[in-house]
């Protein structure tokens, strides 16, 4: 039987039908059908059934056959359609119907898309109880429906839920026997009609029902179109790869009679034997018998694993159950996960060890490593280096002078200077000031400046006197770094520092036109560095820092390294424009560790002479999306060296979630891994429920890390930074990123891009609206 089944049909050649009779034993025999399904639909197979019956029964009891040749066959319905001219209003319909552009449902697959499909498939089934399929079908009549429009609709929320499109496309086959003489003919009178329907988040089911009910109506209603004449009228875009229009199915079938054969014959259904073939990438068909619907999923066996096929029957049977109880709720409401599954995707406190639990101030980690190691390089630029305790001795003549000016706890001060030993020197003398630094780019234009030192409340700034005219027409505090007593023998009381003081603010471009500014506390930097010594297996002897110290990914450099006891490479601006000083820098100074974007490091690996990046132990590209092709192109060049994905927006402090890349791994796109640094992960949709293993949803980010929001922007600080919904009455807050992900099999989160307009450039976060209300401003 499978052999007759999975046979090749040629069909340029006839015989689309095989008939075999088994031989079980002497009185026992399997009589078994394969047909085409070009030669014959469901309706006809019931409608053989009958004649097969009927001719048994009769042959049986010893009575003639008699068979009469219906009057119209097959071969006269196609000479019909062929010479019947296409409906032009139908046509029309269909043209306005698929206009625009044609969304390909982004359903997660278990694997990569073959080129080709192999139409290899399987089938799973889940039957409904009793209760549940007369309280659907009863709903269904109170709302005026049919179970298959009902049902539908179920699948559009299903489909909606975990991709979050809302303009979703299904298939679904219909006869096209409109006339009363084709009742009887065996064929295939079925046409596809693709149902296109808007799912919103907000809408009521009860209310989204009526628009899929009137898209199904009007779809019926010109459904003489052939499928074929549609794809080729409205020039779809042909792939191989995935079928036109639509991606998967709907089927809704009422189970007829089956016809009796007597008592000593029995019938077997052909949903009974699985044929192990899917046609298109996922089928929902439904059926219904004696009042019991059951479930089932046709699938394609290259996309899809039978677990997530199994979550998926699972899912749809519990929006089944979610509808029932409130036909009003939301679409986005409606629940879909039980509560053990729901326990899973939520995050789990590890009690990690926290390298650093007993420090309140960033500095004081790094004063203890001047203790430890004063002789060790701490900065190096260019040909300059100086050690642990110059950098202390440095810092603490700086923050003297600072401390002279200071009038408050959590005095914020520009840190204003070219990339040089200076500026990291100036920086820690921030912090033991006891004030927060504000890193600013001595490029960024005048107004831009102007408006950060106001909207920061920062009256003092600590500048390099070749840069002190830029604050000549401002009336702050200037402090010139070059321009300072040496008195080493000085001894600074440094002022006490509590973990939710300030260490830095870091401004990032703004959707209102203006940037917003992020302020970290000593207990998020903390955290965040910790963070580092639990997930890296060696911390950086010499760490080459490449990004902006306006930039949150420098931090990570920064302050892995002087926190254990390492070199800092200090780079020039603009080094990315000069690969081949990057690569003399690694070797020159024995670099063990680096993080750059991976656009950056892509450059480096095509163009780059890798003797000279051997020292490398660790690689970490951020900041934007990390394709595989990079990901093979490192281990190709690189293969003992170490490539990490860290994912993190400013405002949960430098890092959130980040993966260890794998050679073996073979996914189109890198994941960014799992949480780190105590940061709690959230994927939530728009009505901020946890979506499911395998749905989109936005990333949110809880944890230690979260900075407490934007400074002076109360409004946009209550839109991205909310109370957890997950933890009913904690005062607990979130950060919603703006970032889409999902969860993989493997536990990890992949990055599927933004939910606006915000972009990177060069590494630079950039809201286009910002970009956009300066223009029109000009
Ligand atoms: P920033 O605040 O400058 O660190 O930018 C944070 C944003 O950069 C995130 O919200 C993401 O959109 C993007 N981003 C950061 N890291 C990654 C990564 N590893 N993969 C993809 N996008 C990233
Ligand atoms: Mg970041």
């Amino acid at each position: 039987m499978r052999k007759q089944s999975s046979r090749v049909f040629d069909l340029s050649e006839p015989g689309l039908v095989r008939i075999s009779l088994l031989k079980y034993s002497a009185h026992r025999f399997v009589l078994f059908f394969t047909l085409h399904h070009i030669v014959i639909d469901e309706w006809s197979i019931d409608v053989l059934k009958q004649q097969l019956a009927d001719s048994y029964l009769k042959l049986a009891a010893g009575r003639f056959l008699e068979i009469s040749p219906e009057t119209i066959q097959f071969s006269d319905y196609a000479h019909w359609e062929r010479t019947t001219p296409i409906d032009k209003i139908q046509l029309d319909y269909w043209k306005d119907t698929l206009s625009g552009n044609l969304p390909i449902l982004n359903l997660q697959t278990d694997s990569i898309r073959p080129a080709r499909p192999s139409f290899k498939g399987k089938q799973q089934a889940l039957p409904l109880d009793e209760k549940l399929s007369s309280d659907i079908l009863n709903k269904s009549k109170q709302l005026g429906t049919t179970p298959f429009v009902f049902l539908l609709t179920v699948y559009y929320v299903l489909l909606y839920r975990y991709t979050g499109q809302s303009d979703i496309l299904v298939g679904t086959p219909i006869a096209n026997r409109s006339v009363k003489s084709l009742e009887k003919v065996l064929g295939f009178f079925i046409n596809t009609v693709v149902l296109r329907s808007t799912v919103l988040t907000t809408s009521r089911f009860s209310d989204f029902i009526e628009v899929v009910k009137k898209n199904t109506l009007s779809a019926f209603s010109n459904k003489e179109v052939p499928f074929d004449v549609l794809v080729k009228e409205l020039k779809v875009e042909r792939s191989l790869a995935v079928s036109p229009f639509f991606q998967v199915m709907f089927l809704y079938h009422s189970a007829t009679d089956t016809p009796s054969f007597g008592s000593d014959l029995r019938l077997i259904d052909e949903a009974e034997f699985d044929t192990e073939v899917s046609k298109f990438d996922l089928t929902l068909s439904i059926s219904e018998s004696n009042g019991l619907l059951s479930l089932a999923f046709e699938y394609d066996t290259d996309l899809f694993e039978a677990a997530t096929i199994s979550r998926f029957l699972a899912h749809y049977k519990m929006l089944l159950k979610g509808i029932n109880a409130n036909l009003t709720e939301q679409i986005g409401n409606l629940p879909m996960m039980s509560f053990e599954e729901e326990k899973v995707l939520l995050p789990v406190p590890t009690e990690k060890e926290n390298y650093f639990k007993s420090y309140k101030a960033i500095h004081h980690i790094i004063a203890d490593v001047t203790h430890q190691f004063p002789q060790n390089k701490a900065l190096t630029f260019n040909d300059l280096f100086i050690t642990y305790q110059e950098l202390d001795e440095q810092a603490n003549i700086i923050a003297h002078v600072i401390l002279q000016k200071k009038k408050k706890r959590n005095e914020v001060v520009m840190l204003c200077m070219d990339r040089s030993i200076e500026m990291i020197v100036a920086m820690l003398a921030i912090l033991k000031a006891g004030c927060a630094y504000l890193p600013m780019d001595p490029k960024y234009p005048m107004e831009r400046l102007n408006f950060i030192l106001e909207d920061a409340d920062c009256n003092i700034v600590v500048t390099h006197s070749s840069l002190a005219s830029v604050f000549d027409l401002t009336n702050k505090n200037i402090i010139l770094v070059d321009k300072m007593e040496a008195n080493k023998t000085m001894d600074v009381i440094l002022p006490e520092v509590r973990e939710d003081d300030l260490a830095y603010i870091i401004y990032t471009s703004g959707s209102t036109g203006q940037p917003k500014g992020v302020p970290i506390t000593h207990r998020n930097i903390i955290n965040s560095t910790a963070g580092r010594l639990d997930f890296y297996s060696e911390n950086p002897s010499a760490f080459l820092l490449m990004s902006s110290i306006s930039f949150d990914s420098s931090k990570a450099g920064i302050y892995w390294t002087l926190c254990t006891g390492g070199n800092l490479i200090l780079t020039e601006n603009r080094i990315e424009q000069d690969i081949t000083r990057i690569e003399d820098l690694v070797q020159r100074h024995m670099v063990s560790h680096t993080l750059m974007l991976p656009t950056l490091y892509k450059v480096i690996l095509e163009h780059g002479n890798l003797t000279k990046l051997e020292s490398l132990s660790t690689v970490i590209v951020a900041g934007e999306a990390c394709t595989r092709a990079l990901g093979n192109l490192h281990f190709k060049n690189l293969p003992d060296t170490g490539l990490y994905n860290e994912y993190g927006p400013t405002e949960a402090t430098v890092w959130c979630i980040a993966h260890k890349i794998e050679k073996t791994e073979d996914s189109d796109m890198v994941s960014i891994g799992k949480a780190v640094a105590n940061a709690e992960v959230y994927l939530l949709n728009e009505s901020k429920k946890l979506v499911p293993y395998g749905a989109v949803g936005e990333i949110y980010i809880g944890g230690p890390g979260v900075s407490k929001g934007y400074i002076n922007r109360t409004d946009l600080t209550e839109k991205v930074f909310l109370n957890n919904p997950l933890k009913a009455g904690s005062n607990e807050k979130i950060y919603k990123t703006g970032d889409l992900g999902r969860y993989r099999n493997d536990g990890t989160v992949e990055f599927l891009g933004r939910v606006d307009h915000q972009v990177k450039v060069r590494g630079f976060r950039i809201e286009l609206d910002e970009v956009e209300k300066n223009y029109i401003r000009i």
